[in-house]
């Protein structure tokens, strides 16, 4: 008897998972990164595109897409990248201040879909945001 390739094979549970972020890849050290701060709960790296002379790109370890998704039990991890924010702030002598961003969704522009705070220093910035 004759055995006839399936059609339609049922998907493989990998090919299921969604693809990992870039953020992610660079916390699983799969993706390089010029890694400033680290600790067992958040980084920071430089902004490969920066929009300022110090641009720096601020995560959570855990993967959460947005402020969107901030759950009440991530409260802690979120003042935790604030206090982090503060320590790099003053390892880099940022005396003359400095901007903290995070894009929400579609309109503001978010393209990672990995919460990350924007740390921009190093120049004068205008207000509103564009
Ligand atoms: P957002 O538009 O708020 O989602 O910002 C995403 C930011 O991630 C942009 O400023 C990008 O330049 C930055 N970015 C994307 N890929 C990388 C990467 N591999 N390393 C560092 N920064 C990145």
């Amino acid at each position: 008897m004759r055995v006839s390739p399936r059609r339609n094979p049922l998907p493989s549970p990998l090919s299921l998972m969604p693809d990992k972020t870039i953020f992610k890849k660079i916390i699983d050290r799969e993706v390089p990164a010029k890694i400033v701060y680290e600790d067992d709960l958040c980084m920071a790296f430089e902004d490969i595109h920066p929009r300022a002379p110090t641009h720096l790109i601020v995560i959570p370890k855990k993967e959460i897409v947005s402020v969107d998704d901030v759950e009440p039990e991530d409260e802690a991890l979120i003042g935790h990248l604030f206090t982090a924010m503060r320590k790099i702030a003053a390892q880099l002598s940022l005396s003359g201040g400095y901007r903290v961003i995070t894009n929400c969704g579609r309109d503001a522009g978010q393209e990672v879909m990995h919460i990350h705070f924007h740390l921009l220093a190093g120049r004068k910035f205008t207000w509103p945001p564009g």
